[in-house]
């Protein structure tokens, strides 16, 4: 029997785990790994804070992936563009689809168009470096609304408050560096629409925001409020308790000295982003808790002095074609990671899985057992699949080469990650990214 053919569309930590854990199987399997962008790892590379190098850190273990012989990487293809599914049904007996989630979940709030309003994915996608990001970004806010409470909103909250100098010691880019360098940011205001208990961030990236020497985290007093429900949460939920510990003992400690400040708001929803022609002001609805740790609006009304907003609501995937796609939920229909038709029949040889499959939530270490789960389901289905056509591994090269597809290589990705690390080493930094989707192709090439 020959080998199973599988193909892995989107190279983040999901997709790779799924490669790892069939590797691991004793199936006798090819894998090929396609991503749209010239380096893999997704989100890991382009929506982890810069600051988290020990979560960055994770890129190791997701290498000795790519690694090994029965994986390959094809850098720079993007289903739908460059390869369909009728071309992958070609040449493998297996499609795996992890392409993740990247763009921002709409808010629905009068003037939320106006310039100076960002989603978070966008900043994101700029202070790590994405090849399809501006080069610049309008940092000319001294006041900023950061609206949201889970840990992308503190990410943004974090590095639009630190000092480019704080983050220079990381692997931000150069035209980073310069855009923060000169931000005239004073202060951050982050808002929760609910209260403390129940926000969506983990203790570890609230107590994080501490730590900057020029940083002030603020929080006001008058949103820490809890109900019946929030004491619950309190007492049932370990981790609900250590942020509501941290928050109460900054509501009540004297305001140091430290340049900027980073201040958090509880129970004031936005109703609307005030100016004309750009971002003038945040106008917020003061919210009451009503027992279920549900709110309601209590008619109190605040205007906050804020030139920029950036909303950090949510991730959001995109339809990918010949796929199905549910709108609402932003994911594709699944039955443990098995693809489902229109009709909600199993899609043969068609599978799912991380953020696309589950939705915009978690952490990495979650997209493992999504990976496990959706391999489970395919090895179960394995003896019964289709064989492909064209089995032959050169037979997918020869299509992309082609259709002239500048395809990047696992050795091409290597040379490219060899070179930010020697750019990195030359200023003491642990890497220093390349941002440019040409430059990044043509150091791939050598
Ligand atoms: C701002 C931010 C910060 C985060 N910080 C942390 C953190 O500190 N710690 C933590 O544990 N988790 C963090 N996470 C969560 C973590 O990033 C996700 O759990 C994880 O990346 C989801 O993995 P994924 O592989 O499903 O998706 P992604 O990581 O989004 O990977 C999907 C891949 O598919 C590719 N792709 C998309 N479309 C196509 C296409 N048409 N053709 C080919 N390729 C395609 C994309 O380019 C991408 O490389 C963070 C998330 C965000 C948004």
């Amino acid at each position: 029997m020959s080998s199973l053919r599988v193909a892995v569309v989107g190279a983040g930590p999901a997709g790779v785990y799924a490669a790892d854990i069939l590797t691991k199987s004793d199936v006798d399997v090819q894998i090929d790994l396609f991503e749209k962008l010239p380096a893999p790892y997704g989100l890991v590379r382009y929506g982890v804070a810069p600051d988290h190098p020990r979560i960055k850190g994770i890129v190791t273990a997701l290498q000795k992936v790519l690694d090994k012989p029965s994986v390959r990487f094809f850098g720079n293809v993007e289903y739908g563009v460059d390869i369909k599914l009728d071309d992958l049904r070609q040449f493998y007996d297996a499609v795996i689809f992890s392409t993740g989630a990247s763009s921002d979940r709409q808010l629905d709030i009068p003037g939320i168009d106006l310039p100076g309003s960002y989603g978070a994915a966008d900043f994101v996608s700029w202070y790590d470096g994405h090849p399809d990001a501006p080069r610049t970004w309008p940092l000319e806010a001294k006041s900023v609304a950061v609206l949201g409470v889970g840990n992308v909103a503190l990410d943004v909250a974090r590095i639009l408050a630190k000092t480019a100098d704080e983050l220079l010691v990381t692997e931000i880019p150069q035209n980073v560096y310069e855009g923060l360098r000169s931000s005239p940011v004073t202060d951050v205001h982050v808002f929760g629409r609910r209260g403390p208990a129940q926000a969506k961030f983990t203790p570890l990236e609230l107590r994080e925001l501490d730590h900057s020497p020029n940083v002030e985290v603020i929080v006001h007093a008058e949103g820490i409020e809890f109900d019946e429900a929030s004491m619950a949460a309190i007492r049932s939920n370990k981790q609900v308790e250590m942020i509501v510990k941290t928050l109460q003992e900054w509501a009540i400690r004297d305001e140091g000295t430290r340049p900027r400040r980073l201040h958090l708001h509880f129970l004031e929803a936005p109703v609307e982003v005030l100016g004309s022609s750009c971002v003038t002001g945040l106008r917020t609805e003061t919210q009451e808790l009503t027992g279920d740790g549900n709110v309601r609006g209590t008619g109190v009304f605040t205007d906050w002095d804020v030139q920029a907003v950036y909303r950090a609501v949510g991730y959001l995937s995109t339809h990918l074609t010949d796929i199905p796609f549910d709108h609402v939920s932003g994911t594709i229909p699944h039955l443990a990671g098995r693809v489902l038709d229109l009709d909600e029949v199993p899609m043969p040889g068609v599978y799912t899985t991380g953020w696309i499959k589950r939705g915009p939530i978690g952490l990495i270490g979650h997209t493992k057992g999504d990976a496990l789960e959706t391999i489970t389901s395919l090895l179960e289905d394995a003896p019964s699949l289709p064989r492909c056509a064209s089995p032959s591994r050169d037979a997918v090269v020869e299509f992309l080469e082609q259709r002239g597809v500048p395809f990047v290589t696992n050795e091409g990705w290597s040379r490219l990650d060899a070179h930010e690390i020697a750019l990195g080493a030359a200023h003491g930094r642990e890497r220093v990214k390349v941002v440019s989707r040409e430059e990044m192709t043509s150091i791939s090439n050598g």
